[in-house]
């Protein structure tokens, strides 16, 4: 995956997320990427208000994403997960966190 595609990943993730618990704004210091593959990336989206997990898992076949289209998917593919499963998550996938802020610095 090219890393132009994750940015304008990240940034209709920001455009669009609305947190399923109290509908707050996110911002990149709270999206983590957890896993990154050639046509997928899993991103652990986190409320800055209410600190709800929301895990988004998206398969990136094409280069421009239609924005109308990302935001169904986006509201699709977001659910809740519990701080635990974050942390299983992450031993399965025996990787460390990169904060998405990181990757714009
Ligand atoms: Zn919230």
């Amino acid at each position: 995956m090219r890393f132009e595609s994750i940015e304008t990943l990240i940034n209709s993730v920001l455009a669009t997320y609305r947190c399923p618990e109290c509908e707050s704004q996110t911002n990149k210091n709270n999206i983590e990427i957890l896993w990154i593959a050639w046509t997928s990336v899993n991103l652990d989206i986190i409320c800055p208000k209410c600190h709800t997990h929301s895990l988004f898992a998206s398969q990136m076949l094409q280069m421009n994403i239609n924005l109308d289209k990302f935001k169904n998917t986006l509201n699709k593919n977001l659910k809740k997960i519990s701080d635990q499963e974050i942390v299983s998550l992450n031993k399965d996938l025996k990787k460390d966190k990169i904060n998405v802020e990181d990757l714009f610095e």
